[in-house]
């Protein structure tokens, strides 16, 4: 896929864009080298280094991009895109705030269990996570957004959601159940 520098987000899936947004705050990108568009990073990862290269044209479309992590779900890695943070802020055309809600790279297999962009430490900390506890964290209106907002990407959820309502309505049309 195609992207100028600057909308590079439309080619990164969401989890990878803010994980490479807290490596360039964390500082874990260093610019090796930069000659005639093309930029040379060393990207520190959790545990190893890796290479990152990218070819930018003239009118801002990334020509070449790449890295030597193994990632492979699809769009760029956290990696380059901490690289991608730190030439836009080179060039003093970095604004954090337009990718909060920026449009990304979005799931090609919707039917997938799980959402792609995933590491191993993902699957990890999934065993730990407390559903009840973090609901809790949320408003009522701000559990209905989000609701509405995954039934939007999945709807298998919505689907569950309609059955459910239906089964209710069934039940109370029965005059005999309380
Ligand atoms: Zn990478």
């Amino acid at each position: 896929m195609k992207v100028k520098l600057p909308r590079f987000n439309k080619n990164t899936r969401q989890l990878v864009l803010f994980r490479g947004m807290r490596y360039f705050e964390e500082q874990r990108m260093k610019q090796i080298s930069n000659h005639d568009h093309t930029y040379v990073y060393e990207v520190k990862g959790e545990v190893n280094k890796y290479e990152v290269v990218i070819n930018v044209a003239q009118d801002d479309t990334i020509v070449f991009s790449s890295c030597t992590c193994p990632y492979e779900d699809g769009g760029f890695c956290k990696h380059q895109v901490a690289a991608y943070f730190d030439i836009l802020n080179e060039q003093g055309r970095l604004h954090l705030d337009d990718y909060k809600n920026s449009l990304t790279l979005k799931e090609k297999h919707p039917s997938k269990p799980v959402p792609e962009g995933w590491s191993k430490e993902d699957y990890l900390e999934l065993q730990k996570f407390n559903v009840k506890n973090y609901m809790s964290t949320f408003t009522k209106e701000e559990l209905m957004d989000l609701m509405v907002m995954y039934m939007k990407q999945d709807m298998k959820l919505f689907m569950y959601l309609f059955h459910h309502y239906m089964v209710e309505e069934e039940k109370n049309k029965i005059k005999g159940l309380n």
